[in-house]
């Protein structure tokens, strides 16, 4: 066990390289792209930086661990039609400074290695988490997990929009956070050489806050993805003081590892009370949380489930804490029937 670097396996080698990649790559698309689709309400960016980052990383698999699944948001059916063909000429232009030589074809087959099923040995990737985050020029992340018989093994976060990993603030170098399980949650700047090996890295660990009033928490930016009536009713039972931040994507994990916050909640929506999690939304950020001291459950308290498929069909909602909490949130939850 290291102390001072996460680098002492291939795995979380490759999420390293592979994350750091495929952050810079969406960085790029959105400079390039967002600026003048913004006006038009136009989706194409996210698009366009969605499959290009699915179908790097699905090469990038396919020459280090051709044996191992693959499961990503992504699939290349969208990009068949007259209009997603378009699109796939765009991703596969992108796709050739990182891949001298692409072709649309290969393009489709990188991003359709990811429309597996879960095995006992495979990664899952969100090739963009918060995509409203992306477009709005907040929080988005790109997140990647391995798993092996059902559990998460290393997770990797490139937030191109978090500073050091604790507060988001815009305009800086962004963070990559790595987690490998027993190992520890690692942070350094995502403007680091590639290789990582020299970079530096700082451990991170969750706040020591075990006062419920004094619980800083996190929620989705949409409300359709969580119950902001329900959290306002939560917040008043427990006495909490400060009002829950509203914050995009998996950046709410590196937050809370760092220390920036205790608490992240996930209540089912009213519209959508059957919603079942999608491992790639949770796989990354839950052992970046654990490895770095907190805890993440269901909302009943139940561990989550990675070993159903493409979801966690077994959990309700999610809570993360600092650890010290949990127990408040729990208690709190039951109370408002949540
Ligand atoms: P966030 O930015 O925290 O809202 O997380 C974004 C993720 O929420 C997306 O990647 C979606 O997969 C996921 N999502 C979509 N619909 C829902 C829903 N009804 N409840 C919870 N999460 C959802
Ligand atoms: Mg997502």
């Amino acid at each position: 066990m290291s102390d001072t670097s996460p680098i002492d396996c291939s795995k979380v080698r490759f999420a390293i390289a592979a994350v750091t990649e495929a952050s810079q790559l969406v960085r790029r698309v959105q400079r390039e792209m967002v600026v003048r689709t913004l006006a038009k309400d136009d989706k194409s960016p996210v698009t366009v930086a969605d499959f290009a980052a699915q179908a790097l990383i699905g090469k990038r698999l396919e020459e280090t661990f051709p044996e191992m699944g693959f499961v990503g948001e992504e699939n290349s059916e969208a990009l068949q039609s007259a209009e997603g063909r378009k699109t796939l000429k765009q991703i596969t232009e992108i796709l050739q400074s990182y891949l001298p030589g692409a072709t649309e074809d290969e393009v489709c087959q990188w991003i359709d290695r990811g429309a597996g099923e879960p095995t006992d040995n495979f990664w899952t990737l969100d090739p963009v988490d918060g995509t409203k985050g992306f477009l709005r020029g907040d929080q988005y992340a790109v997140a990647l997990a391995y798993l092996r018989k059902g559990e998460v093994r290393v997770g990797a976060l490139g937030c191109p929009e978090l500073a050091a990993g604790v507060r988001p603030e815009k305009g800086t170098a962004g963070s990559l956070l790595v987690a490998r399980r027993t190992n520890g949650t690692f942070v350094r700047s995502l403007d680091d050489s590639l290789s990582g090996e020299q970079a530096l890295w700082q451990r991170l660990r969750v706040s020591e806050c075990a006062e419920i009033t004094d619980a800083r928490l996190m929620r989705s930016v949409e409300k359709s993805h969580t119950n902001t009536g329900g959290l306002g009713q939560l917040v008043a039972r427990l006495g909490i003081t400060a009002n829950p931040v509203p914050m995009d994507s998996q950046a709410k994990y590196a937050v809370l590892a760092a220390g920036g916050g205790e608490v992240n909640l996930r209540l089912l929506s009213t519209t959508q009370p059957d919603y079942r999690e999608k491992i790639w939304d949770q796989a990354a950020g839950s052992i970046i949380v654990e490895e770095a001291g907190g805890r993440i459950s269901d909302l009943n308290g139940k561990p989550l489930d990675f070993s159903q498929g493409r979801t966690l069909a077994n959990n309700r909602g999610i809570l993360a804490t600092n650890g010290h909490l949990h127990g408040d949130l729990l208690d709190g939850l039951k109370k408002i029937g949540a």
